[in-house]
């Protein structure tokens, strides 16, 4: 019995431990559950990474999103500008090479004064006549379009989700674990992990994304025979646009981090091998 009195105090203690680490370390075996169970993917950067979606699921909701953004759009449908940019596509997808493999390329020119072109999980692309100014060239428009494709062909949507996945997996373990405490005290905790999930594991990982799609984006460019350097041009005047307080939509979702051009600068010389192998003789 005295035995009994001694523990029961520390036995107290840790049944309130456990309340909190129940729910956290549930959470946490989802999560190795759900890392084993993804699919692992070596992207066409090199690097290894575990996946939100299958192809076909990526197909499937690039598709319907596609149709989305039509259907509340202007499409152009002809003219010179029209040719410009499908001229581009089939270029690029084809200097995709087995990257690009088992995608259904498509592409589609709205009008929109947005300074904006994205390219959905499967291949689909839409790029919006405002940033046709930017772009200025065709191989300024290659090199958007290029950097775009190869977010695609990383299936960097597909990594970004399972991210997020697993981090709400997190999230909703500690709000289990916090259940019983005070309202402001569960939003002090809640908002501050929110905002560590942001930097500490959502944002790096954009920079990661940024960095391969410029990467890859010059050398399906150069492939395609555009001539590299035009893509440093084109960041230059993206990131003078954004200066003049005019920021582009483009750069909301492909941060600059300012070491973009400096980064194309160094890829510069093996993307102008490729381009000098792509010119015709
Ligand atoms: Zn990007």
């Amino acid at each position: 019995m005295t035995v009994g009195l001694t523990i029961n105090p520390i036995h107290m203690n840790s049944r309130g431990v456990l309340i909190r680490v129940v729910p956290i370390g549930i959470a946490l075996l989802v999560v190795f559950f759900q890392f084993f169970s993804a699919e692992k993917f070596t992207n066409p950067a090199g690097r290894s990474a575990r996946l939100g979606l299958s192809t076909e699921e990526e197909k499937k909701l690039g598709f319907q999103s596609y149709v989305e953004v039509l259907k509340q759009n202007e499409e152009v449908k002809s003219g010179p500008e029209y040719e410009l940019v499908r001229r581009v596509a089939g270029r690029l997808a084809q200097a995709t090479g087995d990257d690009g493999k088992g995608f259904e390329w498509a592409v589609s020119l709205v009008r929109s004064p947005q300074v904006n072109a994205f390219c959905l999980p499967g291949g689909k692309i839409v790029v919006y006549t405002g940033i046709l100014p930017v772009a200025k060239t065709e191989a300024g428009l290659a090199a958007v379009m290029g950097h775009e494709m190869a977010h695609a062909t990383a299936r960097h949507g597909s990594e970004r989700l399972f991210k997020q996945k697993a981090t709400q997996t997190v999230m909703t373990g500690v709000q289990f674990s916090v259940g019983d405490m005070d309202y402001g005290q569960q939003q002090a905790i809640m908002g501050a992990l929110g905002a560590g999930a942001q930097y500490g594991v959502l944002m790096p990982f954009g920079r990661d994304h940024e960095t391969e799609a410029d990467t890859l984006g010059l050398l399906y460019m150069a492939r395609a025979g555009y001539d590299p350097r035009e893509a440093i041009a084109f960041w230059q005047r993206m990131e003078e646009k954004a200066g003049r307080g005019a920021p582009p939509e483009l750069l909301s979702t492909h941060p600059s981090h300012g070491t973009r051009v400096g980064n194309l600068k160094q890829l510069l010389p093996k993307a102008l091998e490729e381009y000098q192998k792509a010119l015709p003789r």
